[in-house]
């Protein structure tokens, strides 16, 4: 029976997917220790709004498919590969037969939230996920003691012949800032290298890497809700409606109270239903469309030329690049016509504040650096920083990527995005750590791919809660990686395709399990509260990565995450003030003086910016084309990315009964004369190809994109579009080309 509301259990919490972050309480029926519903409550970021996902989407954690059990691999299974019958592909071709089988074992006990075993199967069995019959057989249960012991030896062991370059460390952007920052914490002071990554290589390492260069600060110079000061918020790069569903109610919000939108972006049917002006541009050439409107505002003397004066630098060598790309040239290449860039560019002139917000249309480019370069450049010749209304924000992917970001969580920086190649910063964390570190920058998320694959590289990894098999480029090389690994320890809540390779498996806490802090991309520092007990065995992360901290060496002795978090504050200068006892129902922004009683810094750099001379730095580009370009072979350019149901590699939105009803099936969105063309039809099954895989998956006719693009979500296993994915990366952000690359579409009778 369904308890009244005053019969049940309210915990206010923050929603654990996208970064916006919406506040919301979850409603507990403690006799079943089951959530009955969410609601949104308020908090200036979210207002009381959830999307669909922070409505619906928490029943993942009651899955019967959660790990409650250490899991060790059986010698038997050697040699390591996928092993899921779906998935094994080009191991068995390159490697002979993967993971040949154990005896059945009791690993595979029918799971639920009080049993003991690791889930399998038990009630309804959702698609497209690791199928736990086949894999389990390949484990065996282990105590903690056990699996603990295992990870520490083997780690240690490998450290100790391949040196601190032979270890790496992905932690995850799921996980609190406190789990963050003891998770850099112990590769860094355990393991001596810097190793050390997560899924920010994939989303937004370029955008940052623009950003420190221009500004000093990786994080956003004003909030999603300051829209509503904008005369005019160019949104580009950013399918908002599906991946910031709230963040975009804000922009249609503003836009009925005189927001000009302008949006600009390849694909059509998201936040150009609601835009003043869609530039639907060709993949891959913002760098020509903004020098063009760039060109254009100095044309007419539509630029802040105090501001350029007195807080930029690098002015004229931004002016001759962009007198290169007049809007006549910038339309023949990114094929918006020229009187709509003038247009524009006139629209962004004139206005007395302008804002842009970006998404992964800029960033998960090999050009993205220099795609944020523009839009820096682009609002600081214009004087467009530092006031109410103006700005430039990145919009975060997911809840807590700006907070593990924040945490050290990424191989060039410690907490705070202190460079780890500058002496005195690292002479300050020895001193607090009190251990040596490393001087050097260690390797990203995809140069540790690459390393597993090369003689003297990484050989021993912890994975925390990342899925790179779904979510890196080339997925065909990331299973040739791991399974070259030596050791790989997998911590998580479900049997991933990553935990297939695993040698021993952590069973972890979700979201809903355990307290911490987490930064959405308005910098909004929040508390989310625990609802329930983890089921089973499984523990909550903080303190498993202790007890591993431990048994290297590690003399730590946490409580808990308020005491981890008031250590970071110490080593933060940006989180200064903060603690959980003022971080309120609400949160607070950072950076803030007195969070008893402000709500936190809204709008940065109104004087200065973070750089060392105190001015923003232009950095001019130059257009260049993708590195993969469409052939007669391979006709269609192909862009990834996301659906508002879902979220990332679908461990927890296809394990959510009401999202995956929704939105079950994997398919490719294609322009109606690209199908008409290849005799395709609307719901057929097609094949998609391209020089390093193929997927087969439904087909969507859809005036959503351009002729000659197609479109596939990412997050669905047996359709898995990094499979076809091309692995090269920006040069500076490191970030992989998610955004194009050349396919094609054929029916799947064709030879
Ligand atoms: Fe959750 Fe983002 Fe939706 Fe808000 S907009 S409910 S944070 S997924």
């Amino acid at each position: 029976p369904i308890r009244p509301r005053s019969e049940l259990d309210a915990v206010d919490s923050v929603c654990p997917y996208c970064g916006v972050g919406c506040a919301l309480t979850y409603y507990v029926d403690r006799s079943r220790d089951a959530i009955v519903f969410a609601e949104g409550r308020d908090q200036p970021g979210s207002q009381s709004r959830l999307c669909v996902k922070g409505r619906y989407g928490w029943d993942y954690a009651a899955s019967p498919q959660r790990l409650t059990v250490p899991l060790i691999r059986r010698e038997s299974s050697y040699p390591k590969g996928p092993l899921s019958a779906d998935v094994r592909g080009d191991v068995e071709n390159d490697r002979g037969r993967a993971g040949s089988g154990g005896e059945r074992s009791g690993g595979g006990r029918n799971g639920s939230r009080n049993g003991k075993g690791n889930g399998k199967g038990k009630g309804r069995k959702p698609g497209g996920l690791v199928d736990y019959d086949e894999v389990l057989p390949h484990f065996r249960e282990a105590t903690w003691e056990e699996a603990l012991d295992l990870v520490a030896t083997r780690l240690k062991e490998i450290h100790a012949s391949g040196g601190p370059g032979a270890i790496a460390g992905f932690g995850s952007a799921k996980c609190s800032n406190e789990e963050a920052y003891l998770f850099q914490k112990l590769i860094r002071a355990g393991f001596g290298t810097n190793n050390v990554d997560h899924c920010t290589r994939l989303c937004h390492a370029s955008s940052v890497a623009a950003l420190f260069e221009g500004i000093g600060s990786g994080a956003v110079s004003t909030t999603y809700g300051d829209v509503v000061n904008s005369d005019v918020a160019i949104i580009t790069g950013s399918n908002a409606t599906a991946n910031h569903p709230v963040a975009s109610s804000f922009f249609k919000q503003a836009r009925r109270q005189g927001t000009t939108i302008v949006y600009v972006d390849p694909r059509a049917g998201t936040v150009s239903d609601h835009a003043d002006i869609h530039c639907q541009i060709k993949p891959g050439t913002d760098v020509a469309f903004y020098n063009a409107i760039m060109h254009e505002l100095i044309r007419l003397g539509l630029i802040d030329r105090e501001f350029i004066a007195t807080r930029t630098s690098n002015y004229d060598a931004l002016a001759r690049t962009v007198a290169d790309y007049p809007p006549e040239r910038s339309a023949t290449i990114c094929g918006v016509d020229a009187d709509t860039i003038r247009q524009v560019a006139r629209i962004w002139g004139e206005a007395k504040a302008g804002v842009i917000y970006w998404g992964m249309g800029i960033s998960q480019h090999t050009t993205g650096t220099d795609n944020a370069r523009c839009l820096i450049a682009l609002c600081s010749i214009t004087g467009n920083v530092g006031r109410p209304g103006t700005g430039l924000h990145p919009l975060r992917g997911q809840n807590n990527v700006q907070g593990a970001s924040d945490a050290g969580l990424i191989p060039m920086f410690y907490p705070d995005y202190q460079g780890v190649d500058r002496e005195a910063t690292q002479r300050r964390f020895e001193d607090a750590w009190g251990t040596q570190l490393d001087p050097n920058r260690g390797l990203t998320v995809t140069e540790i791919i690459k390393s597993a694959l090369e003689p003297g590289g990484v050989r021993g990894m912890y994975m925390l809660g990342e899925n790179p098999f779904l979510s890196d480029p080339n997925i065909n090389k990331v299973r040739k990686a791991l399974s070259a690994l030596d050791f790989l320890v997998v911590q998580d809540i479900f049997l991933t395709e990553t935990a297939e390779f695993a040698d021993v498996i952590l069973p972890a806490s979700s979201y809903l399990e355990k307290d911490g802090s987490y930064t959405n991309t308005d910098r909004r520092v929040q508390l989310g509260r625990k609802v329930m007990d983890p089921p089973g065995q499984a523990r909550v992360d903080w303190e498993i990565v202790q007890d591993i901290a431990r048994r290297v060496g590690l003399d730590w002795d946490y409580t808990g995450p308020s005491e981890i978090f008031d250590e970071m504050v110490e080593l933060m200068p940006s989180y200064a003030n903060l603690s959980y006892d003022n971080l309120g129902l609400t949160g607070k922004l950072y950076p803030n003086a007195d969070p008893e009683h402000s709500d936190g810094l809204v709008v940065m750099f109104d004087e200065r910016f973070n750089t060392d001379d105190g001015l923003a730095h232009l950095v001019p580009a130059e257009w260049l084309p993708a590195k993969e370009l469409p052939d007669a072979e391979y006709p269609l350019v192909l862009n990834t990315g996301r659906l508002l149901e879902h979220w990332h590699t679908g461990s927890m939105t296809r394990r959510s009964y009401a999202l995956d009803t929704i939105s079950p099936v994997a398919e490719v969105y294609m322009h109606p004369k690209d199908a008409a063309d290849r005799g395709l039809a609307h719901g057929e099954r097609v094949r998609v190809r391209s020089r390093r895989g193929t997927i087969e998956l439904q087909l969507r006719v859809s005036h959503r994109e351009q002729l000659g693009n197609c479109f596939i979500p990412f997050h669905f296993r047996e359709a898995a579009a990094n499979l076809l994915t091309i692995d090269e990366v920006d040069p500076f952000g490191k970030i992989p080309e998610f955004k194009f690359c050349a396919v094609q579409v054929e029916a799947l009778g064709a030879p």
